[in-house]
């Protein structure tokens, strides 16, 4: 059988993590690069992967098996993905959970029309985390789910506190309290406030005359990002911040803890500690991307999650060989 040819929409982290991901991965070929900006100015991981304008996309419908849209959930997947599910099949990585609802009907009612298949917020969280959280409550109905994050980089956190007046850089890590996660492991399923959960930890670069005590105040207190959390600033050098603070660690921890019968309880615990959260999430995005060509081939038109994707659909291997070989 020929490659799935997959094409990227965007070039950011997930971008360029998604052109790893798909080298790591002999059934696919990546197609190209599509970009809003000049595709000149580019530059691939792999010197030899076309990069193409935006505009050209639709012309190239007969070339492209699946999109991977690697835009921000903010601006740029809100518009892209319901245009884009009427002609392509495709997957994003939307992930602000408040609005998904919203963004699934629109892709849905495009992808319809269309008769293509989307999948919308793909990913670790939303994603692999989800589907834990519904594994967990299915299987122990009597029972408290708990998700915590961390260590890790919070790009929406980072960017908060370098909008702060008198900030020249920065970057913030969520990280989960460790006596709260022993307290869950442990199967007491304790009520946890959100300050109880995560602590916040901030790395920040002054500039020349900022009152440090000022920046300090205004972030710690800042509304919704901090006010509910204890968290700790560190003033640091450019340099230190260069040299430091450039890698994008994430993870966290999805635990499940129920009883099965008032003698025993049962804890379930799934977990991710990343070196790079965008390489990690383009990885996903890959195996996903795998069964959307599958699932569009069998005729499944219309907007999907992760919650309606067959595991086996994610594997290269054939249903003989994972049920010899993984089962
Ligand atoms: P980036 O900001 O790096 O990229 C977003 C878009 O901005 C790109 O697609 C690109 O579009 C444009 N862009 C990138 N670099 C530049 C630049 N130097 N100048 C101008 N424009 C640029 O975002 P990320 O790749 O880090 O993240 C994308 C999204 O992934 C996030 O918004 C988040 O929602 C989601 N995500 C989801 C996760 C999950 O678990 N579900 C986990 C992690 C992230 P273009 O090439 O068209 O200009």
């Amino acid at each position: 059988t020929s490659p799935i040819r997959i094409g990227i929409v965007g070039y950011g982290n997930l971008g360029r993590g998604v052109e790893a991901a798909v080298a790591k991965n002999p059934d696919m070929r990546l197609a190209g690069i599509y970009t809003r900006r000049d595709p000149a100015q580019l530059q691939p991981l792999h010197a030899a992967t076309p990069v193409h304008a935006m505009d050209s996309l639709l012309s190239h419908r007969g070339q492209l098996d699946v999109l991977i849209l690697c835009g921000g959930s903010k601006d740029d997947l809100p518009r892209q993905a319901p245009e884009l599910a009427a002609h392509f099949n495709l997957i994003d990585s939307f992930d602000t959970h408040a609005r998904i609802p919203e963004h699934f009907a629109k892709v849905d009612q495009a992808a319809q029309g269309g008769r293509c298949t989307a999948l919308i917020s793909a990913g670790w969280d939303p994603g692999m985390f989800s589907i834990n959280r519904l594994m967990g409550e299915a299987l122990l109905p009597d029972g408290a789910t708990y998700t915590f994050w961390g260590k890790g980089l919070s790009q929406g956190h980072s960017d908060a506190i370098r909008r702060v007046e008198g900030v020249a850089g920065g970057v913030q890590y969520t990280i989960p309290v460790e006596e709260a996660v022993n307290q869950v492991r442990s199967g007491v399923r304790p009520e946890l406030s959100t300050r109880d959960k995560h602590q916040r930890e901030c790395y920040v670069v002054l500039e020349a005359g900022a009152d440090a005590e000022l920046v300090r105040r205004t972030i710690v207190e800042m509304p919704h990002y901090f006010d509910q959390y204890d968290t700790t600033v560190h003033f640091i050098s450019a340099e230190e911040l260069a040299r430091d603070h450039a890698a994008m660690p994430h993870g966290g921890f999805v635990i499940r803890s129920g009883n099965t019968s008032a003698r025993n309880k049962q804890v379930i615990e799934y977990r991710l500690q990343l070196d790079s959260n965008p390489e990690f999430t383009a990885s996903v995005l890959v195996a996903y991307a795998r069964a959307v060509h599958r699932m569009a081939q069998a005729g499944q038109h219309g907007c999907k999650t992760v919650f309606d994707v067959a595991p086996g659909l994610l594997s290269p291997k054939s249903a003989d060989q994972l049920r010899a070989e993984l089962l």
